[in-house]
């Protein structure tokens, strides 16, 4: 079943095999936008995750992650707002760039980058470095 053009519902769901693919309003719209600027395939690593994966996955912010779907973890925050891609090379800078411009914080990581919809929920764009 796709979620948006490029993206399917296996892509994006809960890695932990509970199903959940709850997302923010406009973020699957933004995430369909990012993939046709950067026109090539984008290999989904973590996308929506509820909270008990979430705690598995990422024990330094347990609470706090904007991938976490079915909890509120900020004022505002109604599902997932983030979304991790593996990605190497000149790709990655290619996405960073284009991602940054549409708005996108973005997570530099030797093997991934992390990009989130913070701004939706009033949180300034940021980049940073795992
Ligand atoms: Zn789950
Ligand atoms: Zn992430």
């Amino acid at each position: 079943m796709a979620m948006t053009p490029h993206f399917s519902r296996a892509e994006l769901e809960c890695k932990c095999g509970c199903g959940l693919a709850r997302f923010q309003p406009g973020f699957l719209g933004a995430l369909e936008l990012l993939r046709v600027a950067y026109g090539r395939p984008m290999r989904v690593t973590s996308a929506c995750r509820c909270a008990a994966h979430n705690a598995r996955v990422s024990p330094q912010a347990p609470l706090r992650s904007l991938h976490i779907g079915d909890k509120e973890t900020r004022p505002g925050h109604q599902g997932t707002l983030a979304i991790d891609i593996a990605v190497s090379g000149e790709d990655k800078g290619a996405l960073f760039a284009i991602a940054w411009r549409q708005g996108w914080s973005i997570g530099w990581n030797k093997t991934f980058l992390h990009l989130d919809r913070r701004v939706e929920i009033g949180m300034p764009q940021t980049t940073f470095e795992y």
